[in-house]
């Protein structure tokens, strides 16, 4: 049994409240690029109605992926609520998103599908650290939230490009790999 199936027994009478851990890792989400750091939760309220069930929910999973700027790991919490009807009545609902058929037999409800599209659509498409997050210099790869550099502008100055080409271009010039900006190649020229 799914770790995310609610178990309701079929001659309950009152409403209870049940809660259970969410493992990240069996949602089995699409995207690679985030993992779950710790166990969530998804509490339900269960409330008998005349032709089956009303849960009304609580998701709390926290999730980490990256930020989108930076690069530095993020961990975000998604905290949904949702509302699903476990009628009885075969047609009684039919088309509606929250309605779902549970014949008097059933008494588990998996929960995965929907904690699954929960946190799929509250991921951010381009998580961020901080919304005054600075991100990395696209120039020399430094990490502007803790250090500033010497780059100027967000991308390599044209004229500054097309210096450089020239530069990697002679013999005697040993272009680092690092990549490492102008500066640091200005530094070389004059010593040499
Ligand atoms: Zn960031
Ligand atoms: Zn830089």
């Amino acid at each position: 049994m799914s770790p995310l199936v609610l178990d309701i027994p079929g001659t309950t009478t009152h409403p209870f409240t049940t809660s259970l851990p969410v493992d990240g890792v069996l949602l089995d989400l699409p995207d690679e690029g985030i993992s779950f750091p710790s166990p969530g939760t998804v509490k339900v309220d269960v409330e008998p109605v005349n032709e089956g069930f009303v849960l009304t929910g609580a998701l709390d999973v926290p999730v980490q992926s990256s930020c989108s700027r930076c690069l530095t790991p993020v961990v975000l919490r998604v905290s949904e609520r949702f509302r699903v009807v476990l009628s009885r009545d075969a047609g009684g609902g039919e088309g509606e998103d929250d309605w779902v058929h549970f014949t008097r037999g059933e008494r588990e409800f998996d929960l995965t599908p929907i904690v699954r599209d929960l946190v799929v659509v509250a991921l951010p498409a381009k998580p961020l650290c901080s919304d005054r997050c600075l991100g990395l210099c696209p120039v020399c790869g430094n990490d502007r939230n803790r250090a500033s550099c010497s780059c100027t502008g967000t991308t390599v100055d044209p004229r500054w490009a097309a210096l450089m080409s020239l530069r990697a271009d002679e013999k005697s010039f040993e272009r680092e790999e690092t990549n490492h900006g102008i500066a640091e190649e200005k530094d070389k020229q004059n010593q040499a």
